[in-house]
């Protein structure tokens, strides 16, 4: 074979030496000018498709151009080295090398672009800015009020669950939360995820949870619905102490179908279906709890000091319970103290 430009024998690509070839042809190319798009809300960049997250605006802007390398069919990159060089606050300069094969060919190329950064509203924030919701999750205490404390307890564990939703679909957040009738409101972007995150809130509070719908009108053929979750929570939380029947028992564990009980008479567990529990009485939670001094001990009882009358008093050492400190911790209630542990 011989080059029909050149002559030289050898082999030959479409008719051509390697170097008459290499002359005569490019593999890549990338436009003068690219836009990358922020996001001014949520500093997301848009990458092809999809919205995603830089730490370093310099990083997204390297992938862009990357991404936007034409590359002849007939040739594959090997590697590729980019550099990034901020010109202005809107404005970068990119250089790439790209290490590429055609055929036995190993030839590097050079590209130059720039990429100017331009600020704008990704869906996902153009939706929350408008208050877009498809479900609304109504957290709710039941009989006790919230404490304050509590309250953000529940509102963060919400909330955190959706960010952890968030993580892995741009379409899950909270478009916006109201305090209405000693709870919260939350407006979800989506059914379903309005659905999980009361799910969540059955599961970890053993809550209550009602569904309701109501059509909103019609989009492209199809029903709109809204979904309305009402998450009621049970009076209790784990380690508050309850009265059942005249008898004391503390809060071990909370699940969606039932609870665990602990007696503090016998110590022993039992589990008692959530609907079962709707109107139990809380006596005390764990900051009702006091520490008591050990005085003595036997394998059957210990001797405390009472926390707040200081008198010596006796009180069921149950089996199995090895004391960490010095003190034991006890729940007064109607004249009695009954053992709670370290
Ligand atoms: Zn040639
Ligand atoms: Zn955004």
């Amino acid at each position: 074979m011989f080059c029909v430009k050149c002559g030289r024998e050898g082999r030959t690509y479409s008719a051509l030496c390697r170097e008459c070839f290499l002359q005569a042809n490019r593999f890549t190319s990338v436009p003068e000018f690219l836009d990358l798009n922020v996001c001014a809300h949520c500093n997301d960049y848009l990458m092809g498709k999809r919205w995603k997250h830089y730490d370093l605006e310099e990083d997204a802007v390297k992938d862009y151009a990357a991404d936007n390398i034409a590359l002849r069919q007939d040739a594959r990159i090997a590697e590729l080295e980019v550099g990034a060089e901020k010109m202005d606050a809107k404005h970068y300069r990119v250089r790439m090398v790209a290490h590429l094969f055609h055929e036995d060919l190993e030839v590097a190329e050079d590209m130059e672009t720039t990429v100017r950064v331009r600020r704008n509203v990704c869906p996902k924030c153009n939706k929350i800015q408008g208050n877009y919701f498809e479900s609304i999750v109504q957290i709710r205490p039941s009989d006790k009020r919230f404490s304050d404390e509590e309250r953000e307890t529940v509102l963060n564990r919400a909330l955190s669950y959706v960010e952890g939703m968030a993580k892995d679909s741009r379409d899950a957040f909270v478009a916006k939360v109201t305090q209405a009738h000693g709870g919260y409101d939350l407006y979800v972007s989506t059914i379903s995820l309005g659905k999980m995150l009361s799910r969540d809130l059955v599961s970890t509070y053993g809550a209550e949870f009602k569904e309701s719908s109501s059509l909103q009108g019609q989009k492209d053929g199809h029903d709109i619905y809204r979904v309305t979750y009402l998450v009621r929570l049970p009076p209790y939380r784990v380690r508050d102490i309850v009265l059942i029947n005249g008898r004391l028992y503390m809060v071990h564990s909370t699940g969606p179908q039932s609870a665990k009980l602990r007696d503090l008479k016998s110590n022993e567990l039992l589990t008692v279906m959530n609907q079962d529990l709707r109107d139990v009485k809380v006596v005390g939670t764990s900051k009702d709890v006091l520490d008591a001094v050990v005085l003595t001990e036997t394998e059957r009882e210990y001797q405390i000091m009472h926390p707040v009358t200081f008198r010596t008093v006796e009180i069921k050492h149950p089996r199995d319970f090895e004391r960490k400190g010095d003190t034991v911790k006890v729940f007064p209630y109607e004249g009695e103290l009954y053992f709670i542990g370290n």
